[in-house]
């Protein structure tokens, strides 16, 4: 903050000690604004995108001078970023502060040692940045902190009385994901508050349904204070069951994820996790015609299969081979196979849930060596042993005449049409509990029934996640030997939640979501400045550069962060820049406001309007009308 400095032009600003302001005080809760002139920070605007810029984050952020890729995925912040960054930060700060939370600053740098016992390693995979160290050690650059806190913890906390704890901190996370994208929207280093609770129960005070509860308003309070537009929806169910997790989820047409809602019950839960309501189902309809096989070399997919054979992808089932990792109710398991409708989608979790197993997508060569056609795969390879067959309902519908179905033949290049349930897979098998279910296994559609109001349909909308709240359980602890004395003197393991914001992706969501052709539109909490002025004359000794200097004095000690647009730049220029940075308030002063005691007030908001005169002396109660 340059309060009385002189500026790279020449002219002094008004120092802050002569504007009437509330006396400074240590503990004061008004804070001054700060004063900055174009011409001495970096705002290098541009007409043009980057090439590779698709999102309007993307494109608006690089054209208004916020960021500037230096490598996929990986980004400067500049000036302009870093005060959006700062002020996102702060909000979290203050929440997680009243929340309860306090903060620390964990090293980027993890020894891989500590994924060994979590097997993260293996879990992450390629998403793991590692490098060696002069000494021969591998180090991964941690893309959240679990297993650091665990360890930090583990070594900190002996005694049950210590807990409950929430410990959070605002840190670069490194992922390198398989396709940055979108700019900030998914880099491959990027910010994040990741907070993590510890508990000895689940239940009642001091237990991680209460941090959990806590945690979600928290939520709520930051992206309500950032001026996000948001829901918050029921996500994939974490290791202890129940509604054990939430993601926030900007509401923005060009986001990644898909949100599912009930208008009538107001549940509202992301694609993966998203349950459908009752459909109905029958095995035993009689076949359309004989079986019939296909020849279909070459063809790559389901859609290619279904204009070869001239048949609707939802007149043709789709089955997808699965490893079990572990049976949980010790049946012997080795595979489970679901099958949907060929223009539904499989749904992993549901697949876990409905089969009570943990599983994985069956790598090829197994599959092929357990005699699975993979790409050719009909619901009869069930039949096989140690494996279940889940069916989707509408897979499996009750047809008024008898439903005509194309699916794999078991046998490379080769198709099947008049499949049948009842004749082809067999009565013995469809009527065995162990061997058959219907279940609900596929991602919900808009137009699904609601699985919480009879007769309602669900509805889609595009999401971009902002945050994430998890019940972890004892996944971390026990995995990592972190246990500690209960009350009755028992070791237990450590019960713990975590708790994620994409701190630099919720600046792109914002950009995504609050838009116009001419640039950023930042809601007031979180823009870079709360207002920019723009003097017609710039010359260090003009009434108008004087006024501005006057004003911006104002304003700070108000508490407003203004930018001065002191370039010597044509209006024209300055006004598109002005728009295009998105700062929320602009002031410009020329000649004919000046006659008036004026200057010409604007809302980047209002598009249409020409903006107004407001006297000079009232210019800061109207822009205090407006926060
Ligand atoms: P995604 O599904 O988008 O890959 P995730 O579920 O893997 O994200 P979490 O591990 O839940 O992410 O991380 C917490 C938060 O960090 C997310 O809610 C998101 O806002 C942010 N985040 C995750 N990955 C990235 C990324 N590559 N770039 C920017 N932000 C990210
Ligand atoms: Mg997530």
């Amino acid at each position: 903050m340059w309060g009385g400095r002189s500026g790279g032009r020449g002219y002094t600003l008004r120092p802050m000690s002569t504007v009437t302001a509330a006396k400074p005080s240590p503990i004061s809760t008004v804070r001054k604004g700060v004063i900055q002139s174009w011409s001495r920070t970096l705002i290098p605007t541009a007409k043009e995108a980057p090439s590779d810029a698709e999102s309007p984050s993307h494109k608006l952020l690089t054209r208004g001078g916020y960021i500037r890729r230096v490598t996929a995925g990986v980004y400067d912040y500049l000036p302009l970023a870093w005060r959006v960054l700062t002020k996102i930060s702060n909000i979290v700060r203050e929440e997680m502060d009243a929340a309860g939370a306090s903060e620390l600053f964990m090293p980027v740098l993890v020894p891989i040692e500590f994924y060994a016992g979590t097997k993260r390693d293996e879990a992450y995979g390629d998403l793991l940045f590692k490098l060696t160290d002069r000494k021969g050690m591998v180090n991964a650059l941690g893309p959240t902190h679990e297993e650091t806190i665990t360890e930090l913890t583990k070594a900190g906390v002996a005694s049950y009385k210590q807990l409950p704890l929430n410990l959070y901190q605002i840190q670069t996370k490194f992922r390198d994901e398989a396709r940055p994208r979108a700019g900030l929207l998914r880099g491959r280093e990027f910010i994040m508050k990741d907070a993590y609770s510890f508990h000895m129960g689940v239940e009642g005070p001091g237990g991680l349904n209460e941090a959990y509860d806590a945690m979600y308003r928290a939520y709520v309070n930051i992206f309500t204070r950032c001026g996000l537009s948001f829901t918050a929806v029921e996500a994939e169910s974490g290791p202890i069951g129940g509604s054990a997790s939430h993601e926030f989820m900007v509401n923005c047409e060009s986001g990644e994820d898909t949100v599912l809602t009930c208008p009538a019950s107001g549940y509202a839960a992301n694609v993966e996790k998203c349950e459908i309501g009752p459909r109905p189902s029958d095995l035993h309809a009689a076949p359309a015609g004989d079986l019939q096989e296909v020849h279909t070399p070459g063809l790559p997919g389901i859609d290619q299969v279904g204009e070869f054979m001239k048949v609707k992808t939802r007149n043709m089932l789709k089955t997808i081979v699965f490893r079990v990792v572990e049976d949980r109710q010790g049946r012997g398991l080795r595979w489970v196979l679901a099958t949907v409708r060929g223009d539904h989608d499989v749904n992993e979790g549901k697949v876990k849930a409905a089969s009570g197993c943990t599983v994985e997508l069956a790598p090829e060569k197994d599959a092929h060596a357990a005699g699975f056609a993979i790409g050719y795969v009909s619901p009869r390879a069930a039949k096989h042993h140690h494996t279940l067959l889940l069916i989707d309902p509408d897979a499996c519908p009750p047809a008024e005449k008898p439903p005509f179905w194309v699916t794999g033949s078991d046998r490379k290049d080769h198709h099947v049409k008049y499949f049948n349930w009842k004749r082809d897979v067999g009565e013995a098998m469809l009527n065995d509990p162990a061997k058959v279910k219907v279940a609900d296994v596929r991602n919900a559609l808009a137009g699904d029934p609601s699985p919480r109001s009879p007769g309602a349909k669900l509805e889609a909308r595009r999401g971009i996640e902002v945050g994430h709240i998890f019940k972890l359980g004892t996944k971390y602890s026990e995995a990592m030997g972190f246990s500690i004395l209960n009350e009755k003197q028992e070791r237990q393991p450590v019960i713990m939640g975590c708790y994620g914001i994409g701190v630099s992706r919720v600046m792109a969501a914002c950009v995504e979501m609050s838009h116009d052709e001419n640039g950023i539109v930042w809601p007031l909490p979180i823009a870079p400045y709360h207002v920019v002025i723009t003097p017609m004359k710039v010359e260090p000794t003009s009434e108008a550069m004087r006024v501005a200097c006057e004003l911006s004095g104002r304003l700070a000690a108000a508490g407003f962060d203004v930018l001065i647009d002191d370039r010597d730049e044509r209006p024209g220029v300055r006004f598109k820049d002005a728009d295009l940075i998105g700062v929320p308030i602009r002031l410009t002063i020329g000649d004919k406001s000046l006659a008036e005691q004026s200057v010409e007030f604007k809302l980047r908001s209002d598009t249409q309007g020409k903006g107004e005169m407001v006297k000079i002396d009232s210019v800061v109660s109207r822009c205090l009308g407006t926060a």
